[in-house]
């Protein structure tokens, strides 16, 4: 009897109660990039800088090439990277590889060639490092009866429950400064000097307005840009 109730228990709670997965993290990335592309493409501001559209595709293949070799995993993800005009968008690459880059965000910094690589390195990290699936598995470890929850349920929440979203501000902070770290030292691998890629942060700090603010998910740009110098300056010195 126990034995049949076990496993009807089991039938009943599915899937839902395992862990989230990278594919699960994966498919609910594609289709959020999807309808966001869509949105934009309806509202005539997709890729609508051809200019800018091929400098920002020049600056990223030979980085999202560098990536798969170094991060097999990504090898084999259908990479996707477009731009847009619209200014409430600024630069982003979601799991598996899917990536904007907002054309006012770069002319609002202007950036140079590898400033914006600085930039699109930053978010190649985010993709490659498992980040939004670590953000799921933090969650969990957070709110264990979320795995109970259905997927997209939980990916909405993770985005616009403040609650948990408060809890998870540390970790964010510590993803956002991993990805600047890594992102920095594989920009270099790719070719780039250390002080030119510097200069982004630098750029970040000048143009907020609140450049000792910690927003509660992000590091403050100052701190930002302290932390880069110094690992700058440590790779020169190792050159
Ligand atoms: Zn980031």
């Amino acid at each position: 009897m126990v034995r049949y109730l076990i496993a009807f228990l089991f039938i009943v709670q599915g899937p839902a109660a395992q862990a989230v997965t990278q594919a699960e993290v994966m498919a609910g990335s594609a289709k959020l990039y999807r309808e966001q592309i869509d949105e934009l493409r309806k509202g005539y501001r997709l890729d609508d800088d051809e200019r800018f559209g091929a400098r920002v595709a020049a600056l990223a293949r030979p980085l999202i090439a560098q990536a798969k070799r170094e991060f097999p995993e990504s090898a084999a993800w259908d990479w996707e990277l477009h731009t847009t005009s619209d200014g409430d968008a600024n630069a982003f690459a979601m799991a598996g590889g899917k990536m904007l880059v907002s054309r006012a965000y770069v002319d609002a910094l202007a950036l140079g060639d590898a400033e914006l690589a600085m930039l699109l390195a930053h978010e190649i990290m985010h993709a490659v490092l498992r980040h939004n699936l670590k953000e799921f598995e933090e969650a969990l470890r957070l709110e264990p009866a979320r795995a109970a929850q259905p997927f997209a349920e939980f990916e909405y929440d993770i985005d616009h429950d403040n609650a948990l979203m408060r809890k998870l501000a540390g970790f964010n902070q510590q993803q956002e400064m991993e990805a600047d770290r890594e992102g920095l030292q594989f920009a270099v691998r790719a070719g780039w000097a250390p002080q030119a890629l510097v200069a982004y942060f630098r750029k970040l700090a000048k143009h907020s307005h609140y450049p000792n603010f910690e927003r509660f998910d992000h590091p403050s740009p100052a701190s930002r840009w302290q932390a880069a110098r110094a690992l700058a300056a440590q790779m020169e010195a190792a050159r």
